[in-house]
């Protein structure tokens, strides 16, 4: 007989019809007659009640049906006698997979921390709270490719290692299969890359956008979808060693296109969400965080706002508010100024544009004015920046001085230059971080626990 998932049992239930069941205990209760048994299976959050006459299985068997235990059932598919649930499964057999020692096995009682399961990363997936938040990670991956497929926009693989360091985007993790402990050594006394696997220093990408542009400007839209990677020390909950990346870049498109597709994008992102993973968002509504689906629905009715960097200080500048960190045209603006305009001033998910040249990358398209660049970052409610993008540089001479001048290592870069040297295009793209994005979706507050094995400082397991 052919195993049914829990999903489809409850979405479209035939009363009266034999099933096999087959999935992980979450409860067992009952009495000497009569077993109660709880099986998700993960296709959903919801659970399968079956039910067990105590007088029809073995008592060892019962006994072995503990919370975290495998188990498959035949049964009859009925009409639920009790509350919480329209079907239940009549058992008839039940074969034991796998046992679950109810002394070890670490998620008996509800309500353990975050932390605590963290710590358990190989076992979280069989809370509901991880269970909706990884369901809803892959249907925001599967949106993405979607949404870029439907647009015509062609899904490029770019390289995770580099052997450019150009982008300055964060420290990077070095790729190497030189002997640590006895490195060859050039004449000046350095180490000597030549000699090791690709015969030049390499390290994991940390942006996979200059790849990206040379497909743009052929390809015309394309988007990368990958992990990156940066050895930034800094312990946040918005920030990872290892985390994914969504870098749409577009030919033809100047800094007005690229924030009307950053707007369209995120916003069919949560529509998405809201139309197909309902039962998971509801979930997490109630147990994580109770404004979630407003939130969600606030940010698809309104419109972003649209200031200049020039604009976010006068009003930051305003502001009566001590800030931990000072503000000034010139500075980068920090995570508290960023959540003042979005959450306390504009009440609204904000893109800023036209940022001050020397805090922004060289590839930015630099303005008239001599000052400032097309640059542009998206910043949402409870984020922060959650996109950062811009219309890139395509003048040829412009972006060797601004190279020179930043003192980036000019001779790697040919390949990026030759792009502006033959048959240049005005250009744009953005980068959307996948677990940003999902911080969003699931109100989740740390970005650890939406990547199911996340990578920070000195915590590699699993
Ligand atoms: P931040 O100022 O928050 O560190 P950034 O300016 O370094 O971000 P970009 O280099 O513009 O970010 O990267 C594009 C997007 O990638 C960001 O808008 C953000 O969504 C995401 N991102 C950047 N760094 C990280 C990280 N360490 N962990 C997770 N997501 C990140
Ligand atoms: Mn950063």
């Amino acid at each position: 007989m052919k195993r049914i998932k829990v999903r489809e049992l409850l979405t479209s239930p035939v009363p009266g019809s034999e099933v096999l069941v087959k999935g992980w205990v979450r409860t067992k209760r009952g009495n000497k007659n009569i077993v109660f048994i709880a099986v998700n299976d993960g296709s959903t959050i919801n659970n399968i009640q079956v039910v067990a006459d105590a007088s029809a299985f073995s008592e060892q068997l019962l006994k072995d049906i503990t919370t975290g235990a495998c188990i498959a059932v035949n049964g009859r598919l009925v009409e639920s006698q009790g509350q919480g649930q329209a079907v239940e499964i009549n058992a008839s057999s039940i074969e034991l997979y796998g046992k679950s020692d109810a002394e070890l096995y670490p998620l008996q009682k509800k309500g353990h921390s975050m932390e605590f399961l963290r710590e358990n990363a190989h076992l979280r997936f069989r809370t509901n709270t991880f269970g909706a938040v990884f369901r809803i990670r892959h249907s925001m991956a599967f949106a993405i490719h979607k949404y870029f497929n439907d647009k015509g926009f062609f899904y490029l693989h770019t390289p995770v290692i580099t052997g450019s360091d150009c982008e300055g985007a964060g420290e990077m993790f070095h790729v190497t299969t030189l002997d640590l402990k006895n490195p060859p050594l050039n004449d000046a006394g350095g180490i000597d890359y030549s000699a090791d696997f690709f015969g030049k220093e390499t390290n994991l990408t940390v942006s996979g956008q200059l790849e990206g542009e040379l497909g743009a400007l052929a390809l015309g839209e394309i988007y990368t979808f990958g992990p990156t990677f940066r050895a930034e020390n800094s312990n946040t909950p918005r920030h990872l060693a290892e985390f994914w990346m969504i870098e749409p870049e577009m030919a033809f498109y100047d800094i007005r296109d690229n924030m009307d597709l950053a707007e369209d994008f995120v916003k069919y992102l949560i529509k998405y969400a809201l139309e197909n993973c309902r039962e998971d968002l509801e979930f997490l509504n109630n147990m994580i965080d109770k404004e979630l689906l407003a939130r969600l629905r606030f940010v698809l009715e309104n419109s972003f706002v649209r200031i200049s960097y020039t604009e976010a200080v006068a009003i930051l500048s305003a502001a009566d508010r001590k800030w931990d960190y000072p503000v000034g045209w010139g500075r980068d603006l920090q995570a508290e100024h960023e959540r003042y305009l979005v959450e306390e001033h504009f009440k609204k998910p904000v893109i800023l544009t036209d940022y001050p040249r020397d805090i922004k990358a060289f590839y930015m398209k630099q303005n008239d004015d001599g000052k400032t660049v097309k640059a542009m970052d998206v910043l949402f409610p409870g984020i922060g920046e959650i996109i950062g993008g811009s219309q890139r540089e395509e003048d040829y001479n412009k972006l060797l001085e601004r190279i020179r001048e930043m003192k980036l290592p000019e001779k790697d870069m040919w390949w990026y230059l030759d792009t502006r040297r033959f048959g240049t295009a005005p250009h744009s793209g953005f980068g959307l971080g996948f677990e940003r994005l999902m911080l969003f979706v699931t109100g989740m507050s740390n970005i650890r626990d939406v990547i199911p094995f996340p990578r920070t400082p000195r915590n590699a397991e699993f």
